[in-house]
């Protein structure tokens, strides 16, 4: 490509508004790929979260947007312009790391005002940016404490006030709620989500916890042996997940294998391995409609009725027996055997009665109610 033709390149990026680009990027580690030809475009001002089992290359992808990294090939651009030759500190992208990462012999005025002072910023300008910081995370109080004197949620805090008084285009958060308790933790989503609106920035967060992931993001990419297998909003990711693998990461689902015996605009007919035949609404989920071969079909806990007698309104139902009930107060969660052999997980709404194990039951659900995906 010339040098024109690729500044138009470049540009054509900041001009839809992304501020972070991943082209064809891989990274391998001693011969083997941790990330294998990512492409992301991140918007300005998105909360984006990328997510993904232990091990599927979340860290590595965010690590080569910070600059910790530099990819085996492929390119990553920030505002348009490639990042390839440029060091992490001259990167318009602050992390905020699980560890907190702050230094024990600073206070926290010294962990904050760190960056300012190698950059060589005058004393003014280093004072009032700090306490713009701290204000943000409302620490004001706590400039001449040391790290060891703060709880977890504290530091983490200060972490995020170090990386924000840079002014980043970009903040990467690695697994930032990692460390904390659990009610600790939703309150610090709470705090991420008021920052984020407050400030407008583009956040850029790694996680495996999916509520997290959901709860938190404008858009998820959800990454898989390193790879993106989706990029969606969250509801796009749970009630249209485009492979048995997204579908079963996130949220609880019920997976049946299977084969289409019969296809029309409007319905699927599929029978499954253990025999039973199901009818599914087509969907576009994945691209092309599938209307032959080997499928998966995903019905998720929730939209399973259960009844004591078969249910003729419904497209699916299936005869089978309670093997488990667990009360969950708002919810009963039940698992049932179905004649095939099939197990599947159902979630109903706590009611009065709620049926004892060994109950015979009839599960049912609407051809709308699951999913056909690529087998
Ligand atoms: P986790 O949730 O456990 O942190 P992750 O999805 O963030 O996992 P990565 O840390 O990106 O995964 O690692 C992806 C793969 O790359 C793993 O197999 C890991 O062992 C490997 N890997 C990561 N960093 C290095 C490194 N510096 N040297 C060698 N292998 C590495």
């Amino acid at each position: 490509m010339s040098q024109t033709a690729t500044q138009n390149h470049q540009l054509s990026g900041i001009n839809i508004g992304l501020d972070v680009e991943l082209r064809k990027v891989f990274k391998v580690f001693n011969g083997e790929a941790a990330v294998r030809g990512v492409d992301l475009s991140i918007y300005k001002g998105e909360f984006f979260s990328i997510l993904g089992p232990s091990g599927c290359g979340k860290t590595t992808t965010l690590r080569l947007i910070a600059g910790f990294e530099s990819p085996t090939a492929g390119d990553v651009l920030i505002r348009g312009a490639s990042m390839l030759n440029v060091p992490p500190y001259r990167r318009p992208a602050n992390t905020v790391f699980q560890s907190y990462a702050l230094f024990s012999h600073m206070t926290v005025w010294e962990n904050i005002a760190f960056g300012l002072r190698i950059k060589k910023r005058g004393k003014g300008e280093i004072h009032d940016r700090v306490q713009e910081a701290l204000k943000l995370v409302k620490m004001e109080s706590f400039a001449n404490r040391f790290p060891s004197q703060m709880s977890g949620g504290q530091q983490q805090r200060v972490a995020l006030a170090r990386a924000l008084v840079n002014r980043p285009t970009v903040l990467l958060l690695d697994e930032p709620l990692g460390a904390l308790d659990l009610k600790l933790r939703k309150e610090m989503q709470v705090e991420l989500s008021n920052l984020h609106h407050e400030l407008g920035l583009t956040f850029v967060m790694v996680t495996h916890d999916q509520e997290e992931a959901l709860s938190l993001s404008d858009r998820i990419a959800v990454m898989h042996e390193g790879k993106v297998e989706q990029v969606g909003t969250p509801s796009q990711i749970y009630d249209r997940p485009q492979s048995a693998f997204v579908a079963d990461f996130i949220g609880d689902t019920n997976l049946f294998r299977g084969k289409i015996e019969g296809a029309h605009p409007a319905m699927l007919w599929i029978r499954t391995a253990s025999g039973l035949k199901m009818k599914v609404q087509p969907s576009d989920v994945s691209g092309e409609p599938l209307t032959s071969g080997a499928v998966v079909v995903s019905v998720r806990p929730e939209k399973v009725t259960l009844g004591f007698t078969p249910d003729d309104e419904q497209t699916n139902c299936f005869e089978g027996r309670l093997q488990n009930v667990m009360y969950l107060g708002t919810h009963v969660h039940y698992v049932v055997q179905l004649r095939s052999g099939d197990q599947l997980t159902v979630r109903q709404p706590s009611a009065l009665h709620v049926p004892e194990a060994d109950t015979p039951i009839f599960l049912s659900w609407q051809a709308h109610d699951c999913l056909a995906l690529p087998g």
